[in-house]
């Protein structure tokens, strides 16, 4: 059986995932960043052994689209040239690691995430697919409501804080001591019978042992960020998460550094102007930030619709702090949680959901899309 075939696990680039468009080959960053010249080689690659196309990820990943089994190889070998391969498939599913894209020159966290990611490979720890980290040693937090099961923090005063997700305090931790604490954690979960995630296994009941409970108290989280210029560069939102080839070779010019976020937007490094290429979005209130669609057709061939098309066609009408969620089979690729609408693509039309995800029960089936179009407010609740 081809590694390709297997399921069940998070893809990585050696382990790469079957889809509708070919294998999807994801490609995690170390640090959270990609250098000039790391950019440019993907965007190359991605034209040369994919079919063009580049996701960002919410876990701050890209992903290479349409690749084929022979062109997997020299995929490899070329991500291997750029410093972008892990030695093999272990080291690579447990470097599952968000890094805030804030940081400062001088500051800890780029440290703090080499460190982890040395440990982690160094471990021989067993978590499950999606177990994760978070570095987020900001003054305020910006990967709170991105999913990690261990996060590095720090506490109002300064001080760094190892957290297990889930839990509200943390553990006061001295610098040299952060990744070690981090992994402990990681270690009594998997030692105390966590199955998935960290948050669920603490509300199950599962109880931190002494030396690793903690009494302080995280910083205030930072409010959604926004496409916009700020001190470390410019950060620009990637429409529908996916990007061709040609947009992110346009990143990689004039030798700005990428870092990546998992909220579909990358930042441009030191960049003092908005960059503008296909498919970036580059307002800070752009409907489009507002509507998640997965490749839909005819892109992936388990889609029943055009799911891209019609999101951008509702986006108007969505409200500013709703998500529309527009899916072309039950299986949620794009999102996996709740939205506030969610579309699912049926082959008798689409199916409506509110306040829920492709897996919850319908409200409304068999919608016409251009009934949809030509009166949005039923999704609202309107007629
Ligand atoms: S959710 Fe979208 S991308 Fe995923 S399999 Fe279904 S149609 Fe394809």
């Amino acid at each position: 059986m081809s590694a390709a075939s297997v399921k069940g696990w998070c893809p990585g680039a050696l382990r790469p995932m079957q889809s509708g468009d070919g294998l999807v080959v994801r490609v995690r960053p170390f640090g959270g960043r990609l250098d000039a010249d790391q950019t440019a080689g993907l965007a190359h690659l991605a034209e040369r052994h994919g079919n063009g196309l580049i996701d960002v990820t919410s876990r701050a990943n890209l992903q290479i689209r349409g690749v084929s089994e022979t062109s997997h190889r020299p995929l490899l070998d070329g991500l291997a040239q750029l410093n972008l391969l892990d030695p093999d498939t272990g080291t690579e599913s447990r470097r599952n690691i968000l890094v805030t894209p804030f940081w400062r020159d001088g500051d800890e966290t780029q440290a703090l995430a080499a460190e982890l990611e040395e440990a982690l490979a160094d471990s021989m720890l067993e978590l499950p697919t999606k177990f994760g980290f978070a570095v987020d040693d900001g003054k305020s937090r910006v990967l709170a409501g991105n999913s990690a099961d261990v996060r590095i923090e720090r506490d109002a005063a300064g001080g760094l804080v190892v957290r297990a997700d889930g839990a509200r305090l943390g553990r006061n931790v001295a610098r040299g001591e952060a990744v070690n604490t981090a992994l402990a954690f990681a270690s009594w979960f998997a030692a105390s019978g966590g199955r998935a995630r960290m948050a669920t296994h603490l509300a199950a009941g599962a109880k931190l042992p002494e030396a690793l409970h903690g009494e302080a108290e995280p910083a205030t989280i930072m409010a959604a960020a926004r496409p916009g210029l700020y001190p470390q560069g410019a950060l620009v939102g990637i429409a529908f998460g996916q990007m061709p080839h040609t947009t992110l070779n346009q990143l990689s010019g004039c030798g700005h550094a990428l870092r990546m976020t998992p909220w579909r937007m990358v930042l441009s490094e030191g960049k003092r102007t908005m960059p503008s290429a296909s498919g970036l979005i580059t307002e800070a209130y752009d409907p489009a930030l507002r509507v998640i669609a997965c490749s839909g057709a005819p892109r992936c061939r388990e889609a029943h619709a055009d799911t891209r098309g019609l999101a951008a066609a509702l986006a108007p009408n969505i409200g500013g702090a709703e998500r529309l969620h527009v899916s072309g089979c039950a299986k949620g690729c794009a999102h996996s949680g709740a939205a506030a609408i969610t579309l699912v693509a049926t082959p008798a039309g689409f199916d409506l959901v509110r306040g829920g995800s492709t897996r919850d029960a319908p409200i409304l089936r068999g919608l016409d899309r251009d009934d949809i179009v030509r009166n949005p407010s039923i999704l609202m609740g309107g007629h």
